[in-house]
């Protein structure tokens, strides 16, 4: 039996961030950035108002009072993409919006609230200090500065920058492509009648949503039945374009157990058990011409969940180009006591709990096939191997499921 460190280094050997393409900005929302990005020009890239107003010369306005207004002349307007014709002098304002780059002369703005509104001549009541409501240009990012580093995970605040350096496409590690395929015949699609000793296939809906979740672009592929020729014909359609393929199912110790069968004859993929509860029987190798890698989780759902995010997930996370692939640990108090098998890690399914989600307490329904205590549970607990009961009230181990 390998431990879970053993297996997961097995799986992850070889797996590599996949090739960089330029994408467009949007399709690149995301995926790692694959080189580094700087500014062609400085942000903002030219001096402009923060305020619909007027600009002015600051030291007109000195002295300015409800007794003894400053009342300027209005010689221009300029909205926003247009640019002054007449300059600020002594005793003029230019009527100016957001974003609107300042005239020549003038060194502050006035915000519309602070004045009359006038168009011809603005009365103001009170001073400006040098310099207000002016954005300097390269004030947030200086021209040729680096703003993005390769390896940045890619999100709509990322974005944003990226299109005001000018950045229409980037480089970018793109999203893994990921095959879910269930196998067995007890298996229906949901919204189909069951009949009796039939279920719905529900492990590629978790899979393929896992699958999204972890950042992949994921296919499925409608449940295949307890038959050699059948799986391998729904895996050999998948091969060419897939980079990664899951299955679920059929690696067992039973006679249908399908996927192990014809998996193990062709000497590329390896079967193991691994020290942990529950998710023990794993395979995971490589097939087809393009060796694409093949991970074989077990069919019990809660297995199958508790595999994908010990060592799947790691594995797209990785072909995504991300450095940081697994769920950090943290700690929080167990509520109750719990027994565990000394000889394997137990991955508890439970909730947070508490006003501050500062403690754990185990979802009912603990079975590798219960999919109601599985939709219950936002943490995994962590029992280390080695260790077989939880006193209650003291910090554990936790896996915080929350977050994609
Ligand atoms: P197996 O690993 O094929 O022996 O399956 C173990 C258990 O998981 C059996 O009770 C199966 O019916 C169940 N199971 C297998 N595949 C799925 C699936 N796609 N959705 C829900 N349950 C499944
Ligand atoms: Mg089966």
């Amino acid at each position: 039996m390998l431990s879970v460190e053993e297996y997961r280094a097995q799986v992850l050997e070889g797996v590599h961030a996949l090739a960089p393409i330029d994408m467009p900005l949007l399709d690149a929302h995301g995926c790692v950035l694959a080189s580094e990005v700087s500014a062609p020009w400085p942000l903002p890239s030219f001096d402009n108002s923060s305020m619909d107003g007027y600009a002015v010369i600051a030291g007109d306005l000195v002295g300015a009072s409800n007794e003894h207004p400053a009342r300027l002349t209005v010689v221009d307007d300029v909205p926003a993409g247009f640019r002054a014709t007449e300059v600020v002098t002594r005793g003029v304002a230019i009527r100016i919006m957001t974003g609107a780059p300042m005239p020549d002369g003038a060194d502050s703005v006035v915000p519309v609230e602070k004045t009359d509104g006038g168009t011809d001549f603005v009365q103001i009541n009170e001073p400006v200090s040098f310099g207000a409501n002016v954005r300097l240009a390269g004030e947030d990012v200086l021209m040729g500065e680096v703003v993005m580093l390769p390896g940045t995970y890619l999100t709509s605040r990322q974005l944003s920058l990226l299109a005001s350096v000018g950045k229409g496409s980037v480089l970018v590690h793109p999203k893994p492509r990921v095959v879910v395929i269930s196998t067995g015949s007890e298996l229906v699609e949901p919204g189909t009648e069951l009949r009796k000793g039939l279920i719905t296939d529900s492990n590629s809906y978790l899979l393929v949503a896992a699958a999204q979740e972890a950042g992949a672009v994921e296919f499925r592929v409608p449940p295949v039945l307890d038959d050699e020729e059948i799986f391998m014909t729904a895996l050999e359609d998948q091969l060419h374009f897939a980079d990664l393929i899951i299955t679920s199912g059929g690696v067992s110790m039973g006679a249908y157990d399908t996927v192990k069968a014809v998996l193990s004859k062709l000497g590329t993929v390896t079967f193991a058990k691994v020290a942990m509860n529950p998710g023990m029987p794993q395979g995971y190798g490589h097939i087809g011409p393009n060796n694409t890698p093949i991970i074989t989780l077990p069919g019990n759902p809660v297995s199958a969940y508790v595999s994908f995010e010990t060592f799947v997930r790691p594995v797209i996370r990785t072909m995504q180009g991300h450095e940081d692939i697994d769920r950090p640990y943290v700690q929080a108090i167990c509520e109750v006591e719990l027994t565990s098998p000394p000889a394997k890690r137990q991955f508890v399914r439970a909730k947070f709990t508490g006003a501050d989600k500062a403690k754990v307490t185990p979802v009912r329904g603990q079975g590798s096939h219960s999919v109601g205590g599985l939709s219950k549970a936002d943490c995994f607990i962590v029992i280390p191997s080695g260790q077989s009961e939880v006193t209650a009230g003291t910090a554990v181990d936790v896996i915080d499921l929350r977050n994609w």
